[in-house]
């Protein structure tokens, strides 16, 4: 999966529990009682890079099948993601809204060349925005354009899983089929 966020920034956007847990697995002493800032620098200074990049990872690709699966069904829905009818391969503009209980989540997304190496995508939401992830509403919206055959999922140059593929191929394509 493409990451080009900082390690640390990666780090500090887990849970503090995961981060403990990872202190428990590796032997790092030290780490009770520190704040979640503070236990990101002192996982920096006692654990190698390559033991912590394989580790949020390992985290990204958890969050990245969870949320899938969340887009896939929100993908299905006229009223939850909506494309501008003038999108297609080369741009698509999309609104997320979801009915929460306390009133509507609404974000713009925006996918810019999503076929090329000048992928560019957005979410106004904050998971996109402070914490660097493709977010579930942006995978709604890259759902969501798949099964509009707006370009193949083969051809999607952004973010993606094996496991999240194939979920994505065997909710999406199939129906098409039908
Ligand atoms: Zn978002």
């Amino acid at each position: 999966m493409l990451s080009d966020v900082p390690l640390e920034l990666r780090l500090s956007r887990l849970t503090v529990q995961s981060l403990r847990n990872l202190c428990d697995t590796q032997n790092v002493e030290g780490y009770s009682g520190l704040l979640k800032e503070e236990l990101v620098e002192h996982l920096l200074d006692a654990i190698d890079e390559e033991v912590l990049m394989d580790f949020c990872a390992a985290q990204e690709e958890i969050y990245f099948v969870e949320n899938m699966a969340k887009a896939i069904k929100w993908s299905a829905s006229r009223k939850i993601v909506q494309l501008a009818p003038d999108s297609d391969d080369s741009i698509v503009n999309a609104t997320f809204t979801l009915r929460r209980s306390d009133g509507y989540e609404v974000y713009n997304i925006r996918f810019v060349n999503q076929t090329t190496e000048d992928i560019a995508t957005s979410c106004e939401c904050l998971e996109c925005r402070e914490k660097g992830y493709f977010c579930p509403h942006q995978m709604a919206v890259l759902v969501k354009s798949v099964a509009n055959n707006l370009f193949a999922i083969e051809d999607w140059a952004g973010p993606m899983t094996a496991e999240a593929e194939d979920l994505i191929n065997a909710n999406v394509l199939r129906k098409r089929w039908r």
